[in-house]
């Protein structure tokens, strides 16, 4: 039986999943994370869809992702020794301006997207190594990358733009947006599950230790809160959101802080971390309830209600909200503060569906339907490898034309 491996490399993390190929959709077999690579704490954890779990602690410690993934490699084929893998999914965080769907890797274009590792320099290398070392373990394998960027590229000009000189657009200094795999996994489960949402304007809250919000018409991105990098939006468990640029220009001219310093503060040890100066973790701040950790998270909501309001602007009302990621996926007081006070905007929570994690927590009458769907970006990138080796098998892209806005 044939097999899709995909691969997801964060800066210290490594997620991967095992899919068999047996019907019209890619079957998870397994899935896990490698976690704290480059410490001496290394621990890799999976579990099986018949219910295994697998992996555990590496006291020898994990330097590197090549370690990582030979790591990974060595469990799956030790524990699936007849799956043949013919082709290995990539999770690349960046695609550039122009790249719209996942591509099928080959020496060129893997060195066009090394050119882009100055835009994400904490993640594109982490990723490009990852590919390097699928294709030494699998020469025979189809390589293939999706990016984070390429749901995006439907946004119009207005929302892809920052209000420069038009030589930076030109040098490549754009929005971008990310989360676009975790996005596209969402718009086709509403084109499947609710095909009228789908077709309407939808704010999708990817609400993690990463966050952003996607406004979509017609399932596709129209705007996003992130932008040049991963950095900007939603205030996130490390990150600082949307921050004036001055504050880094006063770091820099006033309080003699380096560019590696700046980025140490803005990507490590800001947002809820740096907020509560406890912990990046939701669930963490939610449960010891001190002053510091409430304000994080009266922070976060704030900047979520603010960003929802503004998205519904764009996109010139609303239909339904999704949340989804970890907190969006879990968090009953997150999703309670972000909605409880919309009702503006049309969104009446159901408060006992929200307790309950029901699919759908907003009232029969709400104007706005709000609903939680779990976000499955291997998914994604399964399905895509899949189709580059079997074509017939996933028809991929959502066909619909991007809207104008002017
Ligand atoms: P990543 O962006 O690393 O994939 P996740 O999507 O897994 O992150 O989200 C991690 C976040 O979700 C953490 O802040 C975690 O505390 C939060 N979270 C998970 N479960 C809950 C819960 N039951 N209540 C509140 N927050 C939760």
């Amino acid at each position: 039986m044939t097999h899709v491996v995909t691969l997801n490399a964060g800066s210290s993390s490594l997620k991967f999943g095992l899919f068999t190929l047996q019907s019209d959709d890619p079957v998870a077999i397994c899935t896990g994370v490698v976690d704290r690579i480059g410490s001496e704490e290394a621990h890799i954890g999976a579990k099986t869809s018949d219910g295994r779990v697998l992996g555990g602690a590496v006291p020898e410690g994990i330097p590197d992702h090549l370690e990582a993934m030979n790591h990974v490699l060595d469990l799956l084929a030790q524990q699936f020794p007849g799956a043949e893998i013919v082709a290995v999914g990539h999770r690349i965080v960046h695609g550039g301006p122009d790249r719209d769907r996942p591509i099928l890797l080959t020496p060129d274009s893997l060195q066009a997207l090394e050119g882009l590792s100055p835009f994400a320099p904490l993640h594109q290398p982490y990723n490009l190594q990852g590919v390097r070392a699928a294709i030494r373990r699998f020469p025979d394998a189809a390589q293939v990358a999706c990016f984070d960027t390429a749901f995006h590229r439907s946004h119009p000009w207005v929302n892809d733009t920052f209000a420069l000189p038009p030589e930076y657009y030109e040098m490549g200094v754009r929005r971008y947006g990310f989360h676009g795999l975790s996005y596209e996994y969402i718009a086709n489960h509403l084109a499947k599950t609710a095909p009228l949402l789908h077709g309407g304007r939808v704010i999708v809250a990817h609400l993690g230790n990463g966050a952003s919000m996607c406004g979509m018409i017609n399932g596709r991105s129209v705007g996003s809160s992130m932008g040049f990098t991963a950095l900007d939006g939603l205030p996130m468990g490390t990150r600082c959101g949307q921050l004036d640029p001055g504050v880094v220009l006063y770091l820099m001219e006033q309080k003699g802080m380096s560019a590696e310093e700046i980025t140490e503060l803005l990507y490590r040890k800001s947002g809820l971390l740096g907020l509560s100066g406890l912990s990046n973790d939701m669930r963490t701040l939610e449960q010891v309830g001190t002053g510091a950790a409430r304000r994080a998270i009266s922070y976060f909501n704030f900047r979520a209600r603010r960003e929802l309001g503004a998205l519904a602007a764009v996109l010139g009302g609303l239909d339904a909200v999704v949340f989804t990621g970890g907190i969006g996926e879990n968090s009953v007081l997150v999703r309670e503060r972000i909605c409880g006070s919309m009702g503006w905007l049309g969104i009446e929570l159901d408060h006992d569906a929200n307790t309950d994690h029901a699919r759908i927590i907003s009232t029969p009458l709400s104007r706005v339907q709000v609903m939680v769907i779990p976000t499955n970006e291997e998914l994604v990138i399964a399905r895509a490898a899949a189709r580059f080796v079997y074509p017939e098998m996933y028809q991929g892209q959502l066909d619909t034309a991007a809207p104008d806005i002017a």
